[in-house]
């Protein structure tokens, strides 16, 4: 028998779907200037923005990290799906941007117990989506 999704999952999907759409967009702009290409932050390959998800520099999907705009990038499908995520190379970019510290503080940070509430998401939701139609508009 298929699950039944609560109300907490149909939430969390919606504020991801905002968060994903943002993050997307401000990569196409920031490497391409496009909101139709943009540069993968693993394999550096430009691709159309339907080839694009948001992906993660830390595996997990924890809650602590879920939804952090710094350790989330435009990244191509290739890399994100059959890739696994290229975490090495992910990693290795990050931290000559960012540092070995904040590199670490981001590690400790996914091991942390956070609990989205029903709330959060839905301000994280609004504040996503109001940030994407900012850069779109
Ligand atoms: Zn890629």
């Amino acid at each position: 028998m298929r699950r039944v999704r609560n109300a907490a999952t149909g939430k969390k999907a919606t504020a991801w779907k905002n968060f994903s759409a943002y993050i997307r967009a401000r990569d196409s702009m920031a490497t391409t200037g496009t909101l139709e290409y943009c540069k993968c932050i693993t394999c550096g390959q430009v691709k159309p923005i339907d080839q694009i998800d948001a992906g993660h520099m830390i595996g997990g999907r924890k809650n602590g990290i879920l939804f952090d705009e710094t350790i989330t990038h435009g990244q191509c499908i290739a890399c994100n799906r059959e890739g696994g995520g290229q975490y090495e190379a992910y990693k290795r970019i990050m931290i000559e941007r960012n540092g070995l510290d904040w590199y670490e503080g981001k590690e400790r940070q996914k091991r942390e117990v956070v609990e989205l509430t029903d709330e959060a998401l839905v301000l994280i939701s609004k504040l996503y989506l109001q940030k994407y139609k900012e850069l779109t508009k």
